[in-house]
């Protein structure tokens, strides 16, 4: 039998609430279960604006259009992301500069942002790798000194807390995705764009409804609706959003079974830790986390490339990803890296998750970690 590294999570009602669109008169985007699910962000986040979208992918476009970014204007991020992190950016032009990651948590290296700021710079954009925050203060202490935006790549970091503040609810914008690997999904594919700045409300929603002001005629605060701006199609339909309504009666439940299993691993790992076999990873103090990922690092790459044959021959599957933009065909033609790249490419080359679901049982837990041991057993 399989590990696999990935089940989508299914809690209880989702089947119920999808039936119950699926009944109804109206299951385009915008209807009862979309306007539920955004209250519950602006309720529990908190924030001040919730906007469901089809993707996380979805959501940075629409930032990217927010901010009016234009041909050459440059935006700031690591180079450790995933793709859609760069090319909702360069679908408007711009430039992106990528600057190198911090080893402890994988994050943009908040010390080195200031240094790649020209004139030209727009916005910078971080992300909350494996649902650990970055170092936010300080980004946001150099973004208003410089007067850039901040979109905050939240796509893994849903439940997860900077001093407090949920992530996402920081920077001007923040995004997350709801696609079935993240601890929660809509149906398989989602997102949300959260508004952090009022200023930016009423065009946002222009911009998700195809650039027209639909959303205040179905308010009756129009007599009809037009085109106004630019847009897209950037709105879920409500059998996503009914099934995304399922996870979220039960955001607790998904987050607790996932730490049970992260604080599971890095207990049963410490060892090898101790035995500067492997490196386990680090939640900095002002850091709450949501069990996102669980990964290792390794000696190198050909010890990561043995270890993934290893437990794959036992029948566990585990996963490395992101290829750092800068060395891929796209990011060389649409990017450039500022200063030195000392851990981007090293760490990433190291590192490797081990599977982490809702519902994970004891019995495959117990398999891995017996996996994980032996490779290291003479
Ligand atoms: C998953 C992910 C995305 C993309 O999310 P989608 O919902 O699949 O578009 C973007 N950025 C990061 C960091 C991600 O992990």
């Amino acid at each position: 039998m399989l590990i696999n590294f990935n089940q989508p999570p299914y809690t209880s009602s989702e089947d119920l609430y999808v039936l119950q669109a699926m009944r109804s008169s109206k299951i385009s985007g915008n209807g009862i279960f979309t306007q539920k699910c955004q209250l519950w962000f602006e309720n529990n986040l908190p924030c001040k604006k919730a906007l469901l979208t089809p993707s996380c992918t979805a959501a940075l476009e629409m930032a990217a259009l927010l901010i009016n970014i234009q041909p050459e204007d440059e935006v700031i991020m690591p180079s450790y992301t995933f793709v859609s992190t760069a090319n909702a950016f360069v679908l408007r032009g711009a430039k992106i500069v990528f600057v190198d990651i911090r080893p402890d948590t994988m994050n943009i290296d908040e010390n080195l942002i200031e240094a790649a700021i020209t004139s030209k710079t727009k916005a910078i954009v971080p992300v909350h790798y494996a649902g650990i925050a970055c170092e936010m203060d300080v980004i946001m202490e150099i973004a208003n000194r410089h007067k850039l935006y901040v979109i905050e790549d939240a796509a893994q970091g849903m439940r997860s807390y900077y001093k407090g503040k949920s992530l996402g609810t920081i920077g001007h914008f923040g995004t997350y995705s709801f696609h079935e690997t993240k601890n929660y999904t809509s149906g398989g594919e989602g997102g949300l764009l959260i508004v952090n700045d009022d200023s930016f409300n009423e065009r946002a929603e222009i911009i998700r409804e195809k650039g027209t002001n639909r959303s205040k005629f179905f308010r009756g605060q129009v007599n009809k609706y037009s085109w106004m701006d630019i847009g897209s199609s950037y709105l879920p339909s409500e059998l996503q959003t009914a099934y995304l309504w399922g996870q979220l009666e039960n955001t607790e439940v998904i987050k607790q079974d996932r730490l049970t299993t992260w604080n599971a691993y890095f207990e049963s790992i410490a060892p090898l830790a101790s035995s500067r076999l492997v490196e386990l990873p680090h939640i900095p103090k002002y850091c709450e986390h949501n069990a996102h990922m669980f990964f290792l690092k390794l000696k190198n790459l050909d010890e990561r490339t043995s270890f993934i044959e290893h437990l794959k021959n036992l029948g566990v599957t585990s996963v490395f990803h992101y290829i750092p933009l800068h060395n891929s065909v796209a990011g060389k033609k649409f990017g450039r890296f500022h200063g030195k790249d000392m851990f981007t490419s090293q760490e990433s080359e190291r590192l490797v998750r081990l599977p982490l679901y809702y519902g994970l049982s004891n019995r495959d837990f117990q398999k891995i970690i017996s996996s994980v041991e032996s490779f290291f057993r003479p």
